[in-house]
Formats: structure tokens, C-alpha cells, sequence
């Protein structure tokens, strides 16, 4: 083999090395706005999740121990997806947004479209995490979370941890706010428009009013859901969703009808899901 030839090798060795660790940093550190980030996220990334993330999904999402090989893969794909178009802020406190906010926010956005794998909220491309309640200039009260038509997501990040401390309590603000942006998701024009069935809807709210009229009815601490749900539809919406992902099986037991609305809307039932199914 003469000189040339062995430079030949070299440079196309080097090019492909570059290459190769360019693409590496644009998986974890896409630049620019976050309107190219989701447009150029949404369709170049679509790889292995990133090692870091995975030990806080495993802690709290249960629903990873009850999935088929093929389909953790594809929850864990959508997870980094899901990080990879979204731009993540921190406010206050909060000098830098860690891989378990990470984890934990797409960790909620993908347990609850599991039954719409190419939905990923893209009307939503930034959110925003506070350490603790915020000051909303748009409602002039104090939150936990809430999501806008302006696109973002915003979680008090105390609040947020808080829904994960139990699993099975039916209380989560990640569930809580990602519904709200499903729901509005389903309202707002884009990619995922209309997904949602408006017959399975309807039957949904006509058994939410009623639910939420025996929230008023029944002294405060008794009734299924808390008393937060019957402060409208949406509300009641958001709080349902909640208590579907943590805690399905006496959410089927109180109200069968509900349930299988909400399996119908959400497109999963977490009760039919066994290992062996793909
Ligand atoms: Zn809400």
C-alpha cells in the first residue's frame, strides 16, 4: 500500500470519526430554538435512551415492570424522543434542569400517551420548572403547574416529586398537567389533531358530571375522586387520568363504566397489559 492511499484511510477514518461524534452531540445537546428543536427532533431522533435517564424511569413508572421487551424499548425510545424535542427551563432556585426532571417530566408526557405512540404534544415545546409555587402573570394566582395555548408546560417541581412519592394514591401533578396538554393538544390545530373521539368523549363528560355532582354531594374525604375534580370538566378530566395510571384497579371497581371510557380515550388499558403481549 503506497503513502496516498494510507493518508486516504486516515482522513476517511477521521472524517467518519467526526461524523460519528458530531451526531453524538447533537442526540444530547441539540442547539438552537425550540421551534427547531421539535421540528428537527421530532424526525431525526429516534434512538436508544440515554443510560443516565433510565435508573429514575425504572423507580417510577411501574408500568415498565409489566411490559414486553419490545414495548419497554419503545417507551424508553419515546422517553428520550420526547428530551430530545422539548427545551427544558429552570426558574428560581433551580440553577439547572437535572436527568431525573428530565426523566420524570417525558417519564409522564409517555405513561400517558403509551396508547398514542406519535403523539408528543407538539403544540407544547417548552417547559418551564419552578422549584416550588409560582406566580402566574396570565391568571394572577399561585400555582402548582399548568399548561398554556401558548405551548408550555410549567410544573412546580416540589409539587411534581411530591405525585411520585406514592404511586398508587391517585394523586400526580405530571399525569395531572400532561392530561390538560393532551386534552388541549386535541383542541389546539397541529400534527396530532383530533385523535380523540368525540362519542367516546361525550359519553365521558355525561358520566363526569355525575361524578362530579357526587364530589359536591359527599362530605369532603369520602368520594372517590378528591374535591378538586368537580371544579370543571377539564378538572375533572385531569383528575380522572390521574387516578386511571395510579390506581386502575379501584378505579375499575368504583365505576367500570369510567374506566373503559377512559381506556377508550387514553387507547391503553393498564389492566390487560401483560408481559407477553407486544
Ligand atoms: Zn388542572
Amino acid at each position: 500500500m503506497d503513502s496516498s492511499s494510507d493518508n486516504t484511510l486516515i482522513i476517511f477514518f477521521l472524517v467518519a470519526f467526526a461524523l460519528y461524534s458530531f451526531s453524538r452531540y447533537l442526540k444530547y445537546n441539540l442547539p438552537g430554538s425550540a421551534y427547531l428543536k421539535h421540528k428537527i427532533g421530532r424526525h431525526l431522533m429516534y434512538g436508544k435512551l440515554n443510560p443516565i435517564y433510565q435508573p429514575y424511569l425504572y423507580k417510577n413508572f411501574p408500568v415498565l415492570n409489566q411490559l414486553s421487551e419490545d414495548n419497554r424499548l419503545l417507551f424508553e425510545s419515546r422517553v428520550q424522543r420526547f428530551i430530545n424535542m422539548k427545551t427544558f427551563l429552570s426558574r428560581g432556585e433551580i440553577k439547572q434542569v437535572t436527568p431525573e426532571m428530565k426523566a420524570l417530566i417525558a417519564g409522564s408526557a409517555i405513561q400517558i400517551t403509551m396508547g398514542y405512540p406519535e403523539v408528543y404534544f407538539s403544540h407544547f415545546r417548552t417547559i418551564i420548572i419552578y422549584p416550588d409555587m409560582y406566580y402566574s402573570k396570565l391568571t394572577k394566582h399561585y400555582h402548582n403547574g399548568e399548561v398554556n395555548q401558548l405551548g408550555v408546560i410549567v410544573v412546580s417541581w416540589k409539587s411534581f416529586m411530591e405525585g411520585f412519592r406514592d404511586p398508587r394514591d391517585g394523586v400526580n401533578l405530571g399525569y395531572h398537567e400532561m392530561a390538560h396538554a393532551l386534552k388541549l393538544q386535541n383542541i389546539v390545530e397541529n400534527n396530532d389533531y383530533e385523535f380523540f373521539d368525540s362519542l367516546i368523549m361525550n359519553q365521558f363528560e355525561k358520566e363526569a358530571i355525575k361524578e362530579m355532582q357526587k364530589v359536591k354531594d359527599i362530605p369532603a374525604g369520602a368520594s372517590f375522586f378528591r374535591e378538586y375534580s368537580a371544579t370543571n370538566l377539564n378538572e375533572f378530566f385531569a383528575v380522572a387520568i390521574e387516578n386511571y395510571i395510579e390506581r386502575p384497579t379501584e378505579l375499575k371497581a368504583y365505576n367500570i363504566k369510567l374506566y373503559h371510557l377512559l381506556s377508550k380515550i387514553l387507547n391503553f388499558d393498564l389492566l390487560e397489559i401483560s408481559p407477553y403481549s407486544s
